[in-house]
Order: structure tokens, then sequence, then C-alpha cells
């Protein structure tokens, strides 16, 4: 012992208790005072040059290391991961190693690159788990659930996170960098609930983390739970309380100086904002988030900004600018694989084509995002899900009915009295049919979910819009268009525009003798073809559906009346000018017209209010039965009509002809080639 202490004078190593305390003291610090931790380490490193033995090093790196990604500082981070790799190299550091491999990982996570964050991690897992370092374990077990839960793959997220809180079982309570890690992983497990969808399990555990972080003092993580709790709160729809816990939030993250939450947390405003129509607010706190994400880096939370950025924007009436803003963050989540991001750009981009009357391109988005979601939610997985919640709840039970037993086996000691122990065990047993209860109803809270999801997965299959055939949008489509998207409110605007919509039904002449001639599939490949020429010559806002066999319909928005004959003419000219090749090329194309019936919307002389879609659609079935029976490849329009009420009410009801007769209304014809 003597020898040692003389030995240690010599070379001047300081005292290791000392340094192994203020290591944890540091530690400490940086979860409470982030800033006041940089500087304490600074001078730290003054006080003991060089002395430090390894370990300690490896340790003081460790604390910077997070400080450096929690402030955004990604140079520095870089520089303090290669130190640690020489120094992990040098020694056969395990935990150096591992622990940069994890840091590693979670800097892809940051930048979106879960892929790349996951073949990080994954290789050492098992090492890892070998090994006796069960906060190592934590933290490697955690950064894989957070990292599976990016890429929507929850199961195998949820058995990351089980094990990470199992890696602390044999740790005791009460030490305060186990019980800090104890909260940051009942935070990820809320998290991975709120991915789930289930908002009250997930504000349950919220919940239980932020009594751990706050009994901690540790901001960083109470900053980090504060956001979480406003996600679900915002999941149901309660905007005041969200918005108080993003400005909690927010109010934490600025004071610790943490750029990426502050960043994250001025995001989550700007979507409340949206929420509450306050656009302008929803604007600056998204440029506010895209500046401290840009100037930091963090390039995940940046194309949040972008999206969220552009969604306001859209909705100001800023339509370009707003677009291209989110194709930036849309197309950064599409590069990462970030699904459950996705899912939600996605969803915000169709909202808001909507309400811009953008109804291809919403329909379009709602297409993306529904393939997401089906991919989120394959029905193979609910089964396995099902079984991990109910292992998984039920475990977490039987830890806490484990600790009470703990608590009162303590108590039976203590108290002597018989009668005491009588309600001791009475208030075990409750404690355990308690228990039982709440799994039962858990257990059905997670069958009930999954039959809902169920239902929306067959619902969603159900609800195709496409023609399998020609690709193109079909009969549902447009009844979606209808329903959904409220077009009739749109349409009345348009008599002081001077624009009107154009509802075309078009149909293959002698389409029989097609099928007749040249056989079947021969037919089939008329029908792609003049699906793609009609598309090529339609606008991005127009609608193009497969209507029944041979019937195609077309939706025009917003064209000037003197452009509608032209438009029409186009399409007739299109299919009709050029014959169509047979699928075996050699032998000869097949020449074929169509013909049409036309009607604007809103009709010049009659109430907009009488023209329903299903009159409407009536009347163009009507036109066109005139266009075949007067010769066919051409079409004929209903532009206007003028009469009394009655005489117009009985047009709008499908008497054309008599309309016709009594110059109610005056037909348009437009020839074909
Ligand atoms: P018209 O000019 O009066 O419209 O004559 P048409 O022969 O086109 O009239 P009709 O509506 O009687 O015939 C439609 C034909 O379209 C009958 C049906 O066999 C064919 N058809 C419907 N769907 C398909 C399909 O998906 N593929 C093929 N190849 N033919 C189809
Ligand atoms: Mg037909
Ligand atoms: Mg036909």
């Amino acid at each position: 012992m003597f020898v040692v202490a003389l030995l240690m004078a010599d070379v001047g190593v300081a005292d290791p208790l000392s340094v192994q305390s203020r290591l944890s003291q540091l530690t400490k610090l940086s979860e409470s005072n982030p800033d006041q931790a940089v500087l304490a380490i600074a001078e730290f490193q003054t006080q003991f040059p060089q002395e430090l033995s390894d370990t300690d090093r490896r340790d003081l790196m460790l604390i910077q290391l997070q400080l450096a990604l929690d402030k955004g500082n990604r140079q520095q981070a870089n520089d303090l991961i290669s130190k640690l790799t020489q120094l992990g190299h040098k020694n056969s550091d395990p935990v150096a190693n591992f622990m940069v491999k994890n840091f590693q990982a979670r800097m892809y996570g940051e930048d979106g690159k879960f892929g790349e964050g996951l073949a990080i991690i994954e290789p050492i897992l098992e090492a890892v788990k070998k090994g006796s370092d069960r906060v190592l374990q934590n933290q490697i077990e955690n950064t894989a659930g957070q990292l599976y839960s990016s890429i929507g793959n929850f199961q195998i997220a949820l058995e990351h996170h089980l094990s990470a809180l199992d890696a602390l079982q044999p740790l005791k309570e009460g030490e305060w960098q186990t019980d800090l890690i104890r909260a940051k992983t009942l935070n990820s497990i809320g998290q991975m609930y709120l991915s789930l969808k289930d908002d009250s399990m997930a504000l349950d555990y919220f919940h239980k983390a932020k009594d751990g972080a706050r009994q901690l003092e540790a901001p960083g993580l109470l900053s980090s739970i504060a956001n979480n709790t406003g996600f679900a709160y915002a999941d149901q729809e309660n905007w005041t309380a969200a918005i108080t816990a993003y400005e909690e939030s927010l109010t934490i993250s600025k004071k610790i100086g943490n750029h990426n939450a502050e960043a994250k947390g001025l995001n989550n405003l700007a979507d409340a904002s949206l929420n509450q129509e306050k656009y302008p607010d929803c604007v600056r706190f998204a440029e506010q988030s895209l500046r401290i994400a840009n100037q930091y880096e963090l390039k995940n939370t940046a194309a949040i900004a972008e999206t969220n950025l552009g969604i306001c924007h859209i909705y100001m009436g800023e339509i370009e600018k707003g677009i291209a803003e989110d194709k930036l963050g849309i197309d950064f989540a599409r590069s990462a694989n970030a699904k459950p991001t996705l899912e939600g750009m996605l969803t915000d981009l169709a909202n808001a084509y909507k309400k811009t009357g953008m109804y291809r391109e919403a329909l379009k988005t709602l297409e993306e995002r529904d393939q997401i979601i089906n991919e989120l939610f394959h029905a193979d997985r609910d089964r396995a899900m099902i079984e991990m919640k109910v292992h998984f709840d039920l475990s977490q039970h039987q830890k806490e009915i484990e600790k009470l037993e703990q608590k009162n086996a303590l108590q039976h000691v203590e108290i002597e009295n018989k009668n005491l122990q009588r309600i001791v065990s009475v208030f075990l047993i409750a404690t355990a049919v308690m228990a039982v209860v709440g799994i039962f109803f858990l257990y059905r809270r997670v069958r009930q979910s999954n039959l809902r999801l169920r239902a929306a997965n067959l619902k969603l299959k159900d609800q195709s819009t496409r023609d399998p055939l020609t690709g193109l949008l079909n009969r549902r489509a447009f009844q979606n268009m209808i329903d959904s998207f409220n077009l009739e409110n749109d349409r009345r605007m348009a008599p002081d525009s001077g624009l009107h919509d154009v509802l075309v039904l078009l149909d293959i002449d002698h389409f029989k003798r097609i099928n007749d001639t040249y056989g079947h599939p021969a037919g089939d490949s008329v029908l792609v073809e003049i699906g793609r020429r009609l598309q090529k010559i339609l606008r991005e806002k127009d609608m193009l559906m497969r209507w029944g066999g041979e019937e195609f319909l077309i939706y025009l928005h917003r064209v000037p009346l003197e452009r509608v004959s032209d438009i029409v003419r186009r399409e007739l000219v299109v299919v009709g000018a050029t014959p169509i090749d047979q699928p075996d090329r050699h032998k000869d194309a097949m020449s074929v017209t169509i013909s049409a019936g036309y009607i604007l919307m809103p009709l010049p002389g009659a109430a907009d209010s009488k023209l329903s879609w299903e009159k409407a659609l009536k009347l163009v079935d009507l036109a066109l039965y005139f266009a075949k029976s007067s010769g066919r490849n051409q079409a004929i329009g209903l532009e206007s009509v003028k009469g009394t009420t009655e005489q117009i009410d009985a047009f709008l009801e499908g008497n054309l002809q008599a309309a016709v007769d009594s110059g109610v209304v005056e037909l348009q014809r437009v020839k074909g080639v």
C-alpha cells in the first residue's frame, strides 16, 4: 500500500478516488446543467493534466461526447469519437469500442440514416449481451430500439426496449445513474407506444418517466419527456395540453442550450399552430426551427421543419413555394426510409392539397401514404405484436408486484403486530387481484386495437382507387373525391372567376368490333393506350378515370369557357388521329375513334345548387348517347340553358330530348378527326 502510494506520487498520478467522484459529479452536472458542465470539465482538465488513467479519460470523453451531441456540435463529437476509437484500440477496451459504436449509430439516427445506424448496432448486440456491463447493455439496446422504431419496425423495437429495461433489473435502485437511465428507458418505451398510436399507454409511461426524472434533476430528460407528452396530447387533438407540454420542453431545452431539443420543440409548436389554423405562428416557429437545425446540421429535424414550413405556406396560399419546401423534407424522409415520419408528412401534404383544390395530387399523396401504412401495420405482424405487448405488460406488472412483495417483506420484519400482518396480506391479495384485472383489461385493449387495425387494413384494401388494367383512377376514386373533398363548395365559387369545371364522358366507338376482329387482348391494349394518350394531354389538376368497361370519365378543373371545346376536340383527336399498335407489332395497327358527352359545372343558366353530381353524370351520359346516335367520332356538349324554371328543372332531371326540341338547351357539337 505504502509502495503504491509512493509510486503514484512519483509519477504524479492523481488520487484515483477523487477523480472517480469528480467524474460522477460531472456526469450529474451534464444532465442538470450542461453549460456549467462544459466549464467544469475545462477546469477539471487543467487541474489534472495528463495523469488521468485511460479509463478515466474514456469516461470523461463519454460525458463530453454526450454534451457535444446534445449541443449539436458535430465537429467536436467527431473529434471525440476518433480519440475514443484510438483509446479503445490501444487498450482493447470493449466499453470504449462499444460506446463509440453506440454514439455513431445514434448520430446516423439523427441524420435519418437508420439503416446505417442499425448496421453498426446489430453486429455488437450479442457481444454486449454476453458481457457484464448492464449500463452498456441498456444503452445499446435502447439505441437499437429507437432505430427500429424509426423505420417502423415496432415489434423488434419493443423487444430491444424490453431488454434495455431488463438489463437494469439487477442494479440497485436509488443510484443516480441507474435511476436516470431507467427513466430514459421508460421515456423510450412511451415513445414506442406513441408510434403504435396507443396514446394513453404512452402517457402512462411518460408520467412514470417524468416522476423519475424530476427527482433526479435531469432537465434534458425532462425536456424530452415534455416533448413526447405533447405528442401524445396532440394525437388526442388536445391542443391546449399539447402546446403547454411543448412550451415546457422548449423552455427547458433553451435554458440548458440543447439545440436539437429546441429545434424539435419549435417544430412541434409549428405543427400545433397549423392545427389551430394560426398560420403566421406556424411559419415563424418552423423558420426558427429550420434555422437552428441547419446551423447545427440536424438533418432529420431540418427535414421536418422544411415540411412544416411548406405546409404552412401552402395553407397561406403560397402554393408553389410551399410545395417546393415540403418536397425537400419529404424527399429526405423518403431517402432515409423513415416511414413513420414520412407517413405524417404525406398526410399533412394531402390535407394541404385538398384544402387548395389539388385533388389529383391529394389522391396520389394519399396513395403513397396508404402504402406506407400498409407496410407499417402488416397483418402478419399484428399477431406477433399482441403477444409481445401482452408479454411486456405482464412482465412489467410482475416486476411491480415483486417490488411490492419485497417492500412488504421488509415491513414484516419490523412489524410484530399480528393484526397489522393480516392487513398486509389482505393488501397483497388485493394488489394481486387488481394486477390480474389490470392485465385482463390491458389484453382486451390490445385485442380491440388489433381488431380495429385489421378492419382498417381490410378497408384500405377495399378502397383501392386504381383500375388494374390501365392503372387509371376508378369510379371509387371519383366517389372519394366527391365525398371527402367537398367539391361542391369549391365549384360554387366558379361563376365569378369565369372558369368552369367540365365533366366529359367518353366511350370507344364500336369497341365490340375491335374485340371481335383483333381479339380480347388487343382490346385490352387499346384501353391501356387510350388511357395513356388522354393522360398525356391532361393537366396535373385534371382527373382521368376508367369509368366502366370501355368508358372513360374526365374531370377538367377550372377551364376558361372559350377553351372547353378545343380541349374536348384534343381528346377526340389524340385517340382518333393515330392508329393503335396491336400487341403483336407486326400486325396492322387498329383505327379507333371515341365519342363523348360533356357538361359545364356550373352550367350557365341553371342554378348551380340544382346540378348535383348525380344529375350531371346522367346528363353527360345522355349527351354521349346523342353523339353516338348522330354518327360517333364526335362530342356533344351542354354549355348553357335558358327557359322557365320548370323547363330547366325538367332538363336537369334528364329530359334532354324535350329540352333540345323546345330550345331550352343548345347542343355544342365537337367533331373528331
Ligand atoms: P358503341 O360505339 O355503340 O359504343 O359500340 P360498342 O361496340 O363499343 O358498344 P358496347 O358498349 O355494346 O360494347 C362494349 C364492349 O366492350 C363489350 C365488352 O366486351 C367490351 N369490353 C368491356 N370491358 C372490356 C375490357 O376490359 N377489355 C376488352 N378487351 N373489352 C372490354
Ligand atoms: Mg359502352
Ligand atoms: Mg363503345
